[in-house]
């Protein structure tokens, strides 16, 4: 089964993520947990969210990918910018809980002239500090493109981070292509290598969400610009090799592409078009 879906908008609600999904083609999305600059989160509407899983459920959804807001620094130099991401996360945590069991997806943080060893103890203590037991969210670490300060340049940093949080089985990664092949990992003609270095590095079990992006820039330019899927340097051809490859099945493929509604219809379509799994992989 291919899981695939976009970026929408939280501002109408759970429910109304759900039908727009279907509008689109989608049967997985990701959604903002609050404006992405930061600020306050929107209150959950119970009955809102009710209606959302039964239509999830009836439409057999993969998991969701929330994303925390950009502003979210879990290793910044301030401690008030430190103390207000741990805010955000902690109460961004709690409200995942409405909709168990999915994921919830954060940048690393950007150590800002501390150093990356400063920067993964500051964000692997939060996560310390703020992962429950009790919780049925699985966090996961994005793969960088490495600009700035970035935490997650590479596989090592996120590794890492991981090793430090205690609550393992809390935790997993979000691979974006763009942010990969802008930090240096050459999946266009080594797609099979770069997946054994991480599973190597982190292993291949811990990778729960893929971000498909196309990259403005070329292999290891660090920048961060996406592009459409097909219309970039990594072309359409790897995209096609991504969703078929048979150690990446089964995980939620969320386009972060830049469209407007009507092109992210046409590349889900595009993508389901080009996806062999139901028959070549069994399922
Ligand atoms: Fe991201
Ligand atoms: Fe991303
Ligand atoms: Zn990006």
């Amino acid at each position: 089964m291919l899981y695939i879906g976009n970026h929408l908008s939280a501002s109408k609600g759970y429910e109304a993520m759900g039908k727009q999904a279907l509008k689109l083609g989608a049967n997985t999305f990701a959604f903002f947990t609050r404006n992405p600059r930061g600020g306050k989160a929107k209150e959950i509407d119970e009955e809102d969210v009710r209606k959302f899983l039964a239509l999830a459920k009836e439409h057999s959804f993969g998991k969701l990918v929330a994303h925390a807001p950009y502003t979210m620094n879990t290793c910044a130099a301030k401690e008030n910018i430190r103390s207000f991401a741990k805010e955000m996360l902690t109460d961004d945590l709690k409200r995942m809980e409405f909709t168990p069991g999915n994921y919830y997806n954060f940048h690393p943080g950007s150590h800002v002239g501390q150093g990356s060893d400063a920067g993964i103890e500051m964000t692997a203590g939060m996560l310390n500090e703020v992962l429950t037991p009790e919780q049925t969210t699985t966090v996961l670490l994005e793969t960088m493109a490495g600009k700035g300060s970035e935490l997650g340049r590479n596989f090592e940093e996120l590794r890492a981070i991981l090793d430090r949080v205690e609550l393992k089985d809390k935790m997993g990664v979000c691979l974006d292509t763009c942010h990969i092949w802008d930090g240096g990992y050459d999946i266009g003609t080594d797609l099979d290598g770069v997946l054994e270095t991480f599973d190597a590095v982190i292993g291949l079990e811990r990778l729960k969400a893929i971000h498909m992006n196309d990259s403005m820039n070329p292999l290891g330019s660090h920048k961060d610009r996406h592009e459409k899927i097909g219309e970039g340097q990594i072309g359409l051809d790897v995209m096609e090799r991504v969703i078929n490859h048979p150690k990446l099945q089964g995980r939620p493929i969320i386009l972060e592409t830049p469209n407007d509604d009507e092109g992210y219809a046409k590349e889900i379509a595009l993508l389901r078009s080009l996806y062999r799994g139901n028959a070549a992989n069994g399922q």
